[in-house]
């Protein structure tokens, strides 16, 4: 049977887990051979989006530009795995539109929790205000209002985050049960 291709969104403040959940679905999906591309938003933002800042414009132009490169990949059976902050729900909403297949992970954790966490030192930086429009502190997040999944995070642990995933992906049909090893 031919692969069925997905997009599957993982949206969330930075911090919240999303590069952390991203790396650990690709390997479990590489393990079981499917057609794989990640579009991770800090890497794509030195290539494809080069240039582009944070305002509400240039955000909504870094997404829709991720949004549809997903797309193209998905239509062609590939696994899409998206990770970005993506704050604007209508954006988000608009590629889920145009893409069809799509699964939307909203990776939560408390604006607290994930500012203690402060993986790469950059909450210490907004809140200095070295940083100007950070997500989450002097910028918005618009949370989704149905993703597909949600993982707590600051609840759970990552293996139970990865499989809630999984799950999805199984009832939607896009993966099958992992082979027992
Ligand atoms: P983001 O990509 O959203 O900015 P990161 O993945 O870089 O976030 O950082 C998330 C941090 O949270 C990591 O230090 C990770 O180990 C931790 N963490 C704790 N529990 C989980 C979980 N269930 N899923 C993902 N990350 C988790």
């Amino acid at each position: 049977m031919k692969q069925r291709g997905v997009t599957i969104w993982l949206t969330g403040l930075s911090g919240a887990g999303k590069t952390t959940i991203t790396h650990a679905l690709e390997k479990k999906l590489r393990e079981e051979g499917y057609p794989l591309e990640v579009l991770d938003g800090d890497i794509v933002r030195t290539n494809l989006t080069k240039g582009l800042g944070f305002s509400k414009e240039d955000r909504d132009t870094n997404v829709r530009r991720i949004g549809f490169v997903a797309g193209l990949l998905t239509r062609h059976g590939v696994i899409v795995l998206v990770s970005a902050i993506s704050p604007y729900r209508e954006i988000r909403d608009e590629i889920r539109g145009k893409v069809g297949d799509f699964v939307e992970v909203f990776v939560n954790a408390p604006l607290n929790v994930c500012e203690d966490r402060d993986v790469k030192g950059l909450y210490k930086r907004a809140r200095s205000g070295e940083i100007k429009a950070f997500t989450g502190i002097d910028d918005p997040y618009e949370a989704p209002l149905n993703p597909e999944v949600e993982c707590r995070t600051d609840l759970e642990t990552l293996e139970e985050s990865v499989d809630k995933v999984w799950q999805k992906l199984e009832e939607m049909g896009y993966v099958a049960k992992p082979v027992a090893v």
